[in-house]
């Protein structure tokens, strides 16, 4: 019922993982209660929100506009995603979510490096990790994203940006290993802790446990959560006219 609801249609690709709902699985005991059902509500999406406490009523558009002064309807979605109010907290839980993989990976005996900077003819490229284990690189970049499109598609757009960029191939000079062991991969969930199949399969395949893509999963909602209460808590605004930025991460 949920996932044909506007609620749930983010939700439809869980069935393709079930690491998406582990952390639930493995039950409230390994989670602080408040921070289980934070984690619940972000999933479900019942964050309150202009539109949310609007549906039923009769409200102008006006009514729901972002109250941060955005041109953007107060959804969920908007306040965590993309509203200037929580652009700091969107690179936190990106970096939180980068770091966790980096020590991962180096516990799996990787040499990892964070933020390299790559100049390229299109301009310096600075992929979140660069992971070198024996003859083989891989290169991946974290995203938290809208859980609107297909998940798998934007796992296959944030490979696609590295690979097609043939300067890329400056790190195979740097790490001495053969142009074809140099792989592209993405962490990629949405902000409602939803994972991309593929990109929860590649990273399963360098050797990081479900229990730690598990932790991913939790860090995400809570960092979303933590967008959304800063949101609330925050009085700043900009003028309707400014433009919005993108917010991924
Ligand atoms: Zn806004």
């Amino acid at each position: 019922m949920l996932y044909a609801s506007v609620d749930g249609r983010e939700l439809r690709e869980c069935h393709r993982t079930n690491l998406s709902t582990l952390w639930v699985d493995s039950g409230a005991h390994k989670i602080p209660g408040r921070d289980f059902v934070q984690h619940v509500h972000t999933r479900i999406n019942c964050l309150p929100t202009a539109v949310r406490v609007s549906r039923g009523a009769r409200r102008s558009t006006r009514d729901v506009r972002c109250r941060a002064g955005c041109q953007e309807t107060e959804t969920a979605a908007h306040v965590v995603q993309n509203c200037h109010r929580t652009h700091g907290g969107r690179v936190k839980r990106h970096d939180a979510v980068c770091r966790v993989i980096a020590a991962g990976l180096r516990r799996g005996g990787y040499r990892v490096e964070e933020e390299p900077v790559v100049p390229t003819r299109e301009g310096n490229r600075k992929p979140d990790l660069v992971c070198q284990k024996d003859e083989f690189v891989k290169v991946i970049d974290a995203q938290i994203v809208s859980g609107v499109g297909s998940l798998n598609e934007a796992h296959k757009r944030k490979c696609q940006y590295y690979s097609r960029n043939e300067d890329i191939t400056k790190l195979v000079e740097k790490y001495a290993v053969e142009p074809r062991n140099v792989e592209f991969t993405s962490c990629t969930i949405s902000w409602r802790g939803v994972w991309s199949s593929r990109s929860q399969g590649d990273l399963l395949l360098m050797g990081l446990t479900k229990n730690l893509l598990s932790t991913l999963t939790t860090r995400a909602l809570q960092g979303s959560h933590t967008n959304w209460s800063r949101f609330n808590k925050s009085t700043s605004t900009i003028h309707r006219s400014a433009a919005e930025r993108e917010g991924v991460g």
